[in-house]
C-alpha cells in the first residue's frame, strides 16, 4: 500500500497517521513488541515518504496490555507510561519540532504550526477511552489535555491561525467517555471559527461525525472526518484516504474541499498473489455534494435518511466495497445515520431521535405502499 501511495501520489504534503499500529492480537502483546512495531512502522513511514512530514497520533493498542494509558500523576516505574511515551518523542521527533517534547512526554498530545497560519492539534484521545481503566481513579480531565486544548486554540484564535485536529477514538463513539466528549463538544462549538476539519480513526470503518452548534442543534459548525482503516479487521477491504485542503494563500480557509478513497480488492489479491488498488469514490462526485461544509454533511446525511439508494451507496463505501457486508436492516442503519450525527457520545436521545423516527416513520410508508401494492387485488 505505501509503494502504490508512493507512486501515485507524488503530491502528498503532508501525512496524517492516525494511531493503532499493532496488531490486534491483544493477548499476544507485551511492551517491548509495541515498542519494536512503532519504531519499525515509523521507520518505514520514514523511508517510503521522506519529503513528507508525517503527524502521528497515538492509538489504544500501541499500549501493553491494551487500553493501558495511566495519567501522568501514575509515576511509578511499574506501571507509569513514560516506557511509551518517551519512546513516541524519540521516534515521533523525525517529523515534530522538539519543542514538542514536553506535551508528548506528559501526554503523548501536541500542537505543531504546518504553515505559517495553519496549525495541527494532535490529540491522545485514550484519555477519553472507556476501556481505559485507570480513569476510574479519576477521570478529571487526565493529563490536563482538554484544558491545554483550550489555551492552543485560544492562542490560535489571537494570532488568526486555522487548525485542523487528529486523533484516534472519535469523539462521538461509544468508546469514548461521556464527560470527556461532552466538554471536547463544547470546545469545539466555541473555536468553530478556527477549528476547520477534524480526523480520526479507530472504527475501520469509512466513516463521519457533523458537530452542531451545543447551544442550538439544528445548526451544524463542523465536522470529524473517521478515515478508513488499512487494516481488514474485520469483513473489511484494506483502504486510506487522500483529502484536498484549500492550501498555501493569504484568504486560506484550510478547509478540506474534496476528500478520495482508495481500496483494494482483497478477495482478488489473494486470487493473483498481488493487490490491485483503485479509487473506490470521490466525495462530492459520488454524494452529489456542493461543498464539504457541515451544513453539505448535514443535508447528506438528511438525504440518506429519505434516499435508500444513496444509503446503500454510503453503506458500500463505508465498508470499503467488501463483498462479504453483512445486510443492513433498519436497526443497523439507524445505528450508522445516528453515528453520523453523533459527535458527542452517549447522547442519542437528543442527537438521534428525529432521525430515527423519520426512519421509523419512512418504514412504515414503504411497509404499507408494499400492503396496497401487494394485498390489494381488487
Ligand atoms: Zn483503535
Amino acid at each position: 500500500m505505501l509503494q502504490h501511495i508512493q507512486e501515485t501520489h507524488p503530491d502528498i504534503d503532508y501525512i496524517m497517521w492516525t494511531g493503532d499500529l499493532p496488531p490486534h492480537d491483544i493477548w499476544n502483546q507485551t511492551r517491548e513488541e509495541n515498542l519494536k512495531i512503532i519504531k519499525e512502522t515509523v521507520k518505514q513511514m520514514s523511508d517510503m515518504f521522506p519529503g513528507a512530514p508525517i503527524f502521528p497520533a497515538l492509538g489504544n493498542h500501541e499500549s501493553a496490555p491494551v487500553n493501558s494509558f495511566p495519567p501522568p500523576y501514575i509515576d511509578n516505574p511499574e506501571n507509569a507510561i513514560s516506557w511509551l511515551y518517551d519512546e513516541l518523542d524519540v521516534q515521533w521527533r523525525k517529523w515534530l519540532p522538539s519543542s514538542v517534547s514536553t506535551t508528548v512526554r506528559r501526554g503523548a498530545f501536541y500542537s505543531v504550526l504546518v504553515r505559517p497560519g495553519f496549525r495541527l492539534i494532535a490529540l491522545n484521545t485514550n484519555y477519553c477511552n472507556n476501556k481505559n481503566w485507570w480513569l476510574l481513579l479519576n477521570s478529571t480531565d487526565p493529563a490536563t489535555e482538554l484544558q491545554w486544548f483550550i489555551y492552543e486554540l485560544q492562542s490560535a484564535e489571537f494570532n488568526n491561525e486555522k487548525v485542523h485536529v487528529i486523533g484516534h477514538i472519535p469523539p462521538g463513539h461509544s468508546d469514548c467517555l461521556k464527560v470527556w466528549s461532552r466538554n471536547y463538544y463544547a470546545i469545539v462549538s466555541r473555536y468553530e471559527a478556527t477549528i476547520t476539519a477534524q480526523f480520526f480513526g479507530h472504527t475501520h470503518f469509512d466513516e463521519f461525525e457533523v458537530f452542531y452548534d451545543h447551544k442550538d442543534l439544528s445548526r451544524p459548525n463542523n465536522v470529524a472526518y473517521v478515515g478508513p482503516s488499512v487494516s481488514p479487521y474485520y469483513d473489511l477491504n484494506p483502504g486510506y484516504r487522500i483529502y484536498y485542503v484549500d492550501g498555501d494563500h493569504d484568504k486560506s480557509t484550510r478547509a478540506v474541499i474534496d476528500h478520495e478513497s482508495w481500496t483494494m480488492n482483497l478477495r482478488e489479491a489473494n486470487l493473483y498473489g498481488y493487490p490491485i488498488w483503485f479509487k473506490l469514490y470521490t466525495a462530492r462526485q459520488a454524494f452529489g455534494m456542493d461543498a464539504l461544509r457541515p451544513i453539505d454533511w448535514d443535508q447528506l446525511i438528511e438525504r440518506m435518511t429519505n434516499e435508500p439508494k444513496l444509503f446503500e451507496l454510503f453503506y458500500k463505501f463505508y465498508y470499503k466495497a467488501s463483498p462479504v457486508r453483512p445486510v443492513c436492516d433498519m436497526t443497523c442503519k439507524k445505528k450508522i445515520l445516528c453515528d453520523l450525527h453523533s459527535g458527542r457520545s452517549h447522547d442519542r436521545k437528543n442527537l438521534c431521535q428525529s432521525i430515527e423516527s423519520r426512519i421509523d416513520s419512512s418504514t412504515n410508508t414503504s411497509w404499507k405502499e408494499w400492503f396496497y401494492n401487494t394485498i390489494s387485488v381488487s
